[in-house]
């Protein structure tokens, strides 16, 4: 069913995973093999992350399929992630960096390039993350991004971005976000392919999604179990570029 944006509230629990489990989605998508996704040397896999965290419950299993392939890995870290708590700036862009790091050693890829744009969390702009990742970008890159229409802002952003300048078939989208807000008859299908990440992936991908602990702590913390429960499942579905 083609994308019909009705709602984008980020509040609340969102659809919960018994929801998305009954539209029984690994049954229903193709299947993407990993290897179909490596670029041809001398392309990389670019992986644009809004904020710590996105990379690894986006995509973290497809970066290690990728990387036991020996595919070369590249984050765009847009924002440092400064304000998921208020008024702690400094602290967070520290703590967030560092679990990033060994979130990325988890995955088999602590020697992805990293590269902080330093764009203001809660505040990129689509405009001003394309000029940025233009000059980081080659022909030959597979690029992964947030969908355009995920429903955060920010992540909204990077997708319009890459949109705008990378070829449709060198262009995946992944969600986060939409997996709150939607519902499973909100979601473009016809561009959706799953990438099955087998155990060892996922048992990395979990391992990896914990070492972002300033996220997963607290008496109200940013990811609750619920939303953990969409987002580290065996599978991670993406999105064809848009023709
Ligand atoms: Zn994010």
């Amino acid at each position: 069913m083609p994308y019909t944006g009705v709602t984008r509230d980020l509040n609340g629990p969102g659809t919960p995973e018994a929801t998305w489990a009954a539209a029984e989605l690994p049954g229903r998508l193709p299947t993407v093999d990993p290897a179909s996704l490596r670029p041809a040397p001398p392309g990389r896999v670019v992986v644009v992350a809004p904020h710590p965290d996105d990379e690894t419950f986006g995509v973290g299993g497809t970066m290690v399929l990728l990387a036991a392939l020996a595919a070369p890995v590249v984050v765009v870290a847009v924002t440092d992630g400064e304000a998921s708590h208020p008024g702690r700036a400094d602290e967070l862009r520290r703590i967030r960096l560092a679990e990033r790091a060994e979130a990325l050693r988890r995955l088999g890829v602590a020697d992805a390039e990293v590269h902080r744009l330093g764009l203001p969390d809660g505040d990129v702009g689509a405009t001003a993350v394309a000029a940025r990742l233009r000059p980081l970008l080659s022909a030959d890159d597979l690029v992964l991004t947030p969908w355009q229409h995920d429903g955060h802002p920010d992540h909204d952003a990077c997708g319009a971005a890459a949109a705008a300048l990378v070829q449709p078939d060198r262009l995946w989208f992944y969600l986060i976000w939409a997996w709150h807000w939607a519902t499973p008859a909100e979601l473009p299908w016809e561009r959706a392919e799953r990438v099955p990440l087998g155990a060892a992936a996922t048992a990395a991908k979990r391992a990896a999604a914990r070492a972002y602990a300033s996220q997963l702590e607290g008496d109200t913390p940013i990811l609750p179990p619920a939303t953990l429960a969409r987002l580290l499942r065996a599978d991670e579905v993406l999105l064809r570029g848009p023709r």
